[in-house]
């Protein structure tokens, strides 16, 4: 029977395929990494070839450990790394470029040059897109790559380059790529390029002009949760229906089953997010939140949400692994914090590519303060993870200037999640519960969620709400007068790091 929905999630750093049973429980998991390309600082590349490869395996790997065929799956839902800007041949199907990462900073000039013209600024476009203008969203990149690789402009004004992110990527290869390939995203994803009208959800010709990007190479604007396509390829999953996308923010907080207004979620990963379901209001930011859609379902109307966006938080647990050499794999870093009481002094604010929410700053860099001759491994391993921390406060803050409301409890998931001792300082420095449910991976249950739905493998989104369980609860055990000093030196390490770009 037609009862188990996959998940695709594409993410940052991997690749997975999840196999769910109709209580939303995991049956199998496949997962492969892929190649992060820094060809200079600031930029950051995925191979988009290296990446369909992978989904390809970890597809048909996931349906043969679960012994299922075609006739077992009722959906596929797609979750991805959003922004990511990928352009290919619509004729070849090869990509033109390498994929330009959410990460990626090389189109800064560009940025500051918009900026410049508006008495706005950075906010030119944000009553219209809800976005700050910044590096991390997709339009910058499309335009670099139409400015800068030979031959792609006039291919695109000749109908033959296609744009997407690596959902449109890998529904357009999985429903036959160069033989009749769908070229569609939802609104989710769209409302993170820089191109999308929140009122309208559609492309903006305004925008578009702006940026000099010619409508043909976009996909279509579909909602989170419908039949979008089959999958003509790998074979063993050929006639399943495509029927939920949604960026991996947005999946996260539908698998978290914040689908109302006032519920909210933080993930921990490459980086961290922070959503809060605004619900069919669109809620303006007045200190350094985004507005972003949090899912549509069919024809319903779009849910929209505040965002907190943070650029580094688990990439600094591999940096400490793969540049500094300090521990061998990510969770080692757990071990070696604990080796320390306390950081001993030191902060880390890892502002590698600037940093985004709520301070916006292009010009910061990453800056470690506060060192003396005492300072050892445990206590840098200790203040990587403890910005974590403090980053995430910085967007409660700003969470509850905006909407007046502090809230009762922290919902979290995503990898970083496991680090028990990050979730304890978690925690204590916002003063509040921290909640972690059974399922922490929840970007991918999200997806899956919206392709179920889609297809009737779950009736409503009520019934949803039976799933989540909780885990553990740590609760907040540091004294408030220390919390706020720690946070003190927190906010003025990060002055720090601002005005280091020339
Ligand atoms: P993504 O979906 O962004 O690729 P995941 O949710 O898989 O990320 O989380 C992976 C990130 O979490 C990596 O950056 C890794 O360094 C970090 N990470 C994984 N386990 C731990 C741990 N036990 N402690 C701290 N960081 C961890």
């Amino acid at each position: 029977m037609a009862d188990h929905v996959i998940a695709i999630d594409q993410g940052t750093t991997s690749t997975r395929a999840i196999v769910f049973d109709a209580a939303g429980g995991i049956v199998t998991t496949a997962q492969r990494e892929h190649e992060q390309i820094f060809p200079r600082a600031g930029w950051v590349e995925h191979d988009p070839m290296e990446i369909w490869t992978n989904t390809e395996w970890v597809l048909s790997s996931a349906m043969f450990r679960a012994g299922l065929s075609a006739g077992d799956i009722a959906a596929i839902g797609i979750t991805n790394q959003r922004e990511t800007a990928m352009l290919w041949d619509r004729r070849t199907g090869r990509p033109v470029a390498n994929a330009i990462v959410w990460q990626d900073t090389r189109t800064q000039r560009r940025i500051d040059e918009l900026a410049a013209q508006s008495e706005a600024g950075s906010q030119r476009f944000a009553e219209q897109t809800g976005l700050p203008l910044a590096t991390y969203f997709s339009a910058s990149k499309i335009a670099w790559v139409l400015e800068n690789v030979p031959g792609v402009r006039a291919a695109a004004e000749a109908g033959d380059v296609m744009f997407g992110t690596p959902d449109t990527w890998l529904i357009w290869n999985l429903t036959g790529g160069s033989s009749g390939g769908i070229h569609v995203t939802d609104v989710t994803n769209a409302s993170r390029t820089l191109l999308m009208d929140l009122g309208t959800l559609d492309w903006s010709d305004e925008l578009l002009a702006v940026w000099n990007i010619p409508r043909t190479i976009l996909p279509e604007i579909r909602s989170s949760s419908e039949v979008v396509g089959e999958v003509s390829v790998p074979a063993i999953a050929r006639g399943v229906r495509i029927a939920g996308i949604l960026g991996d923010q947005q999946a996260a907080t539908f698998g978290q089953a914040a689908f109302d207004a006032g519920e909210s979620k933080n993930t921990y990963g490459t980086g961290n997010f922070l959503l809060v379901n605004s619900g069919t209001e669109l809620v303006r930011s007045q200190h350094g939140l985004i507005t972003t859609v949090a899912y549509r379902c069919g024809d319903e109307p779009a849910r929209y949400a505040l965002e907190g966006s943070i650029a580094v938080t688990g990439s600094l647990v591999q940096w400490l692994r793969d540049n500094l050499g300090l521990i061998k794999r990510s969770k080692d870093v757990e071990r070696l914090a604990a080796s320390v009481d306390d950081n001993g002094g030191a902060y880390f604010v890892p502002a590698f590519s600037g940093l985004f929410a709520p301070y916006w700053r292009s010009d910061a860099r990453g800056a470690l303060v506060g060192m003396t001759r005492y300072i050892t491994a445990g206590h840098i391993a200790r203040a990587a993870l403890e910005s974590t921390a403090f980053q995430t406060r910085d967007i409660v803050e700003a969470v509850a200037a905006d909407t007046g409301v502090t809230p009762e409890e922290l919902r979290v998931d995503g990898g970083m999640t496991r680090n028990d001792l990050l979730m304890q300082f978690q925690a204590d420095i916002l003063g509040i519960p921290v909640v972690r449910p059974q399922i922490i991976e929840t970007t991918a249950l999200g997806a899956a969620y919206a392709a179920g739905l889609a297809t009737g493998v779950w009736s409503d989104r009520e019934r949803l709400r039976e799933h989540w369980r909780e885990d553990v609860r740590f609760e907040p055990r540091m004294q408030a007068d220390e919390r706020e000093r720690r946070y003190r030196l927190w906010r003025k390490a990060v002055q720090k790091s601002f005005d280091w770009v020339d």
